[in-house]
């Protein structure tokens, strides 16, 4: 018989007990956590369960370690014989019994939280869901305003054409980008004629009409992707023609003298005709250029002041 061998004996009964002590030691170690699920009761049913078995193998060992103190060790081990087979199968119906209805009551106390639980974090998730695109549409929309804040910076308010610094940005760009693909770059230099007079004559306000009028004249004839038209200051436009040589250029600056022209302006105080003109002034890289996209404009403006020399309403070449 397994139970008339003390220290065998002896190692069940400390395993055993080390077991329930540790078992007991973690359930109230994470007690704060089940009493916060309020789950105390389930809890408490199995430590009952672990204690009553800790304590009959506690019992176990006093009888075989204290009892043989008053008796003889033979008596002793049938003492703890007697207790085995007549009561084990009480305290480990017991026992198992409390750690069993415990931890059902337990998982059935914690199951409809867990549920519960994995709900709220679904509909979270959900909500976060809901608002994370909540806030891609205001990126989106913040990005749209930011790039239509771009655009209105780079643009002209009273013609509609890019301003100066569009001007300045675009040049800059597409002079680089000819010397790097050694394509040519064209610039038109253009200036109303007698401006000043008509300012003086018809008024400020109709002078502002001649200038959005003349900007949306020069702007019709802009087809071609990559060539934009700038107000450079006052009254002077330029044409930046990325690509296009000096023939090209000219043709262009004649179409646009034509199209100002044909608006058909009255300007009785002009002195090169009786309705608004321009004068123009066209300058081109070489394919190999050096130099600064200043010089070019410089270039233009010249050509643009022989047009002015030579009667106004014309196009000069540099
Ligand atoms: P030229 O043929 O030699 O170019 O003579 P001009 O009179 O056109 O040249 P000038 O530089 O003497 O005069 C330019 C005029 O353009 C003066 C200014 O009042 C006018 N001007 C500049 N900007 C604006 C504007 O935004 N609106 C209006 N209405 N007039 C402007
Ligand atoms: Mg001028
Ligand atoms: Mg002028």
């Amino acid at each position: 018989m397994i139970w008339d061998s003390k220290i065998i004996m002896t190692i069940i009964d400390i395993v055993v007990i080390a077991m329930a002590v540790v078992a007991t030691w973690t359930f109230s170690k994470n007690k704060w956590l089940l009493r916060s699920l309020h789950v105390s009761s389930g809890l408490r049913l199995i430590v009952i369960g672990l204690i009553i078995l800790a304590a009959f193998y506690l019992v176990d060992l006093l009888i075989m370690f204290i009892f043989p103190l008053f008796m003889p060790m033979k008596e002793a081990m049938g003492i703890m014989n007697d207790l085995h087979l007549n009561y084990m199968w009480i305290v480990s119906t017991i026992s198992i019994g409390c750690i069993v209805i415990g931890l059902v009551y337990l998982i059935r106390r914690l199951f409809p939280r867990i549920i519960k639980l994995r709900i709220d974090l679904e509909e979270a998730h959900a909500d976060l869901k809901d608002e994370l695109s909540a806030l891609k549409s205001v990126e989106q929309k913040l990005l749209r305003n930011e790039n239509k804040l771009k655009e209105l910076t780079l643009i002209d308010q009273l013609t509609g054409v890019t301003n100066r610094r569009g001007y300045d940005l675009t040049v800059e760009s597409e002079w680089n980008r000819a010397r790097r693909t050694r394509t040519p770059l064209s610039l038109i230099m253009l200036d109303i004629d007698f401006f000043k007079n008509y300012n003086d004559n018809y008024g400020h306000p109709a002078g502002d009409e001649c200038l959005k009028r003349v900007a949306m004249a020069l702007n019709s004839k802009i087809v071609r992707a990559g060539d934009v038209v700038a107000r450079y200051g006052g009254e002077e436009f330029v044409v930046i023609l990325p690509g296009s040589n000096k023939e090209a250029a000219a043709t262009l600056a004649e179409l646009l003298r034509q199209a100002v022209e044909s608006l058909n302006i009255e300007h009785k105080v002009s002195k090169a005709t009786d309705h608004v003109t321009v004068s123009l002034g066209v300058a081109t890289t070489a394919i190999n250029h050096d130099g600064n996209y200043k010089a070019l404009l410089l270039e233009a403006d010249t050509a643009m002041y022989e047009a002015k020399k030579a009667g106004r309403n014309q196009v000069k070449i540099a």
